[in-house]
């Protein structure tokens, strides 16, 4: 039986901690951090992941501003927002809900963000700093995932981790991150839609992440025996949330793994207020400890 890995509970503390060091700061510095965020359109899921991020901030003493704009804006009125967000010396971290409208491309506004308000590390500064090892801002969800897997101590050092999707905020930094000798040094294989033989790649993963989009495509004929499984995926199913994973399949043959709900969508909050407060401090030259990086 796979030990069933409860991301709420390591998000819950690391928020906790995070509010003791917001309490003591504001204090010294006058004001708490503040995050803005920008929603385009009425898209459900964004709904429901806004509230859960203005939840997040506020019960940490984090203050969240929330610009909910008109479907049908134009790129350069985001754009012109956007610019004013930067030079608002109130605001520490910016970002932007996805998915947009069709008619706004998500590259062209992310990269208008300023890379020192980019809390959700998006941009191509933080990206490009990321691959070549010196990160600044990480893409939330692969820090979460990192978090988890060094709370609960899953070596990674030589490791076979297999990662499906190669998505810009999911697979590609994630496997950017578990290659480099200093924080993982795993052996990462990426596989996506045009992988040919995909069990042949899932069934040898020592750690396997599945950020796929496709409710429960991964059964216990895809893993071999002691896999931990990562499972980033949520999907709203008539009976309830499930991840890319079939859990209830292959909770008997995996090692651990990370339930939906309660497995990797509270850390990604969690990693956004980390991100947040990083932001804060920067912006007050108050040095930020970079222990795990
Ligand atoms: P994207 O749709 O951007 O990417 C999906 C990736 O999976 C693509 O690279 C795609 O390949 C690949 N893929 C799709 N089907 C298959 C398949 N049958 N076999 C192999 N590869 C496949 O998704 P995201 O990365 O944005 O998100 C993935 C999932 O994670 C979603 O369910 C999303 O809701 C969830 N999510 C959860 C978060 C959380 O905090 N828990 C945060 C972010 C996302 P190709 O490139 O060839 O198309």
């Amino acid at each position: 039986m796979a030990k069933i890995i409860d991301g709420k509970k390591i998000a819950a503390e690391i928020r906790n901690n995070l509010k003791e060091e917001i309490l003591g700061l504001s204090k010294k510095i006058g004001r708490g951090p503040c995050l803005a965020a920008i929603w385009v359109g009425e898209y459900q899921a964004s709904n429901t992941y806004i509230k859960a991020k203005a939840r997040a901030c506020e019960e940490i003493g984090m203050h969240f501003r929330l610009y909910h704009l008109q479907e049908d804006i134009s790129l350069s009125e985001i754009l012109s927002l956007i610019k004013k967000l930067n030079e608002d010396s109130e605001v520490d971290g910016i970002l932007v809900q996805l998915p947009l409208p069709p008619h706004l491309e998500k590259n062209r506004i992310i990269e208008v963000i300023s890379p020192k308000k980019d809390v959700d590390g998006f941009h191509p500064y933080n990206l490009g700093r990321l691959m070549v090892g010196e990160p600044t801002f990480i893409p939330c969800t692969p820090a979460g995932i990192l978090e988890i897997l060094r709370q609960e101590d899953i070596p990674t050092e030589g490791a076979e981790v297999v990662i499906l999707g190669r998505s810009d905020i999911v697979g590609k930094p994630l496997a950017n991150l578990l290659l480099q000798k200093k924080i993982a040094n795993a052996t990462v294989t990426i596989c996506h839609t045009g992988t040919k033989d995909l069990y042949l790649h899932t069934r040898r993963a020592d750690i396997l992440i599945v950020a796929t989009g496709k409710p429960k495509m991964i059964g216990k004929d895809m893993i071999k025996e002691g896999t931990i499984i990562i499972d980033v995926g949520i999907h709203r199913l008539p009976e309830g949330l499930c991840g890319d994973v079939d859990f209830l399949d292959v909770k008997e043959k995996a090692a651990a793994i990370t339930p939906v709900p309660g497995g990797v969508g509270p850390m990604t909050v969690a990693m956004l207020l980390k991100n947040t407060v990083k932001a804060y401090k920067q912006n007050f030259h108050i040095q930020y400890d970079n222990e795990d990086l």
